[in-house]
């Protein structure tokens, strides 16, 4: 009762939601993919409430084709999971549903109410477990962003709007709902997700949502790296990335994420190379084409390995064993903040370490090099390093040309082996018990 009140003062609940019929907002039920409407009946059959949310409701009304559909019901996971042949109880932080239908995973949540007494947070004001079942109304109140908090009724084809999204999709305006700062200390990756939503939609942040930003970024050092890193790789792979991090310099987002980015970004080598690794990225995504993350977070990473890279061979280490281990220290100091994934760093390593040997382009190992399973990637690496202005552009060239040449071209263009490099790979082979394979430095 008092907490009822309470809420009322705080303008947090007990308004009634507004309702829009089908022919005022245009989605036609056939727009919604066929999983989600067999997932919505199957859970209204069985007599629960089943709506479609989140970000199909608000693509669609912006003519956008929806990425997946998410459902939000008051059916239990283990009341969800029965009415489907093939569904997966997934979560620990959130339990949900994972029902997949043909190609299609669609994600079923239960209504949850994020009760700000109940609710286990840490220290600094982050929820550590909210799965306490809640109804519509609670539920619209958990979410993110206005634009975010649509539910598609399949019954009655109404758009139900809680806090106003429907009036900000139409100003393109991206709002937090509720009380903008305690949002972001509840879960400081709203943040990023702010970022990566205005920057894919092209909507401008609500003063009051991009006010306390700044001053909060600091508050990510407190999230588990696994989330961090799963939040930047959607914003990555957005088909938006450019505007994505040039907008989390702008709000001071970027510092805790990818430590010395600024730094890179103001070298103008750096700069122009990550630059033209983003743009590159986003257009694959737009395309279609596939983007590897491990290819872009070396791209993100590597005038970092460089300058560690030359500050080693300056002290006198010896080029390979050095590039080893500037990768390593990169690694160990980024891996910290952004838990990137081993496999990922596997692949990584391997594109870094391929670089010095398209310097060599005498003897055989032009023809080894080509044989490499990850040609492909160090020779697109090696064309953004032309593209930025790190190695000549004749570099990047004579592989291009190299590569899809006959037999006959390819012995013909090889350079011959210079006198001095030669004598020096003599000189340091000769002790070595075994002779390695691979690059010489
Ligand atoms: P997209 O799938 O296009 O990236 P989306 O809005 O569907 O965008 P999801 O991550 O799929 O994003 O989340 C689905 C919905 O769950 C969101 O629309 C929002 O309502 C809610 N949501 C997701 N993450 C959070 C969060 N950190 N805090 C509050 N609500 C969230
Ligand atoms: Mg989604």
């Amino acid at each position: 009762m008092i907490k009822r009140f309470i809420r009322r003062v705080l303008g947090l609940g007990g308004r009634s939601p507004q309702r829009v019929p089908p022919e005022r907002h245009g989605i036609a039920p056939e727009a919604i993919s066929p999983g989600a409407r067999k997932v919505c009946e199957a859970l209204r059959g069985a007599g629960f409430a089943a709506y479609v949310v989140g970000g199909a409701v608000r693509d669609l009304l912006l003519g956008i084709a929806p990425k997946d559909y998410d459902v939000a019901t008051d059916a239990r996971p283990e009341q969800i999971k029965p009415l489907f042949r093939r569904a997966h109880i997934i979560g620990r932080r959130f339990r949900l549903v994972h029902v997949i239908m043909g190609h299609e995973t669609v994600e079923v949540s239960t209504f949850r109410a994020a009760d700000l007494e109940t609710v286990e947070k840490d220290e600094h004001g982050r929820v550590l477990r909210d799965n306490v079942f809640g109804s519509l109304e609670e539920d619209a109140r958990r979410r993110d962003f206005s634009i975010n908090a649509l539910y598609y009724d399949p019954g009655s084809g109404e758009i139900i709007d809680y806090h106003g999204g429907l009036a900000d999709l139409r100003k393109r305006v991206l709002r937090v709902i509720g009380d903008p700062e305690t949002r972001y200390r509840e879960d400081p990756v709203r943040m990023l997700r702010a970022v990566r939503m205005s920057a894919k939609l092209g909507f401008t942040l609500d003063p009051a949502t991009r006010a306390p930003v700044r001053r909060l970024a600091g508050l990510i050092e407190h999230v588990p790296a696994a989330r961090v890193f799963d939040e930047m790789l959607k914003l990555l792979l957005s088909g938006h990335a450019s505007a994505c991090v040039r907008q989390l310099r702008d709000e001071g987002l970027h510092k805790g994420l990818l430590p010395l980015l600024d730094m890179i970004l103001e070298q103008p080598l750096g700069e122009r190379f990550v630059t033209l690794a983003l743009a590159q990225t986003d257009e694959r995504v737009r395309t279609d084409r596939p983007v590897s993350p491990a290819f872009l977070f070396a791209a993100l990473l590597w005038h970092q390995v460089l300058a560690a890279w030359k500050a080693r061979q300056a002290r006198g280490e010896r080029s390979l064993p050095a590039l080893e281990a500037a990768m390593d220290e990169i690694l160990d100091a980024q891996c910290e903040k952004l838990a990137i994934t081993r496999k990922l760093t596997a692949t990584m390593r391997e594109i870094w370490a391929l670089q010095p040997r398209f310097e060599q382009r005498s003897g055989q190992r032009p023809h080894r090099l080509l044989e490499h399973p990850r040609f492909r990637m160090g020779y697109d690496f090696l064309a953004l390093r032309a593209a930025s202005g790190e190695v000549p552009a004749e570099l990047e060239a004579w592989w291009r040309t190299y590569q899809d040449a006959d037999l006959e071209t390819r012995r013909a263009m090889l350079l011959p082996e210079t006198g001095p490099r030669k004598r020096r790979r003599r000189r340091r082979r000769k002790p070595a018990a075994a002779p390695q394979a691979g690059p010489e430095g």
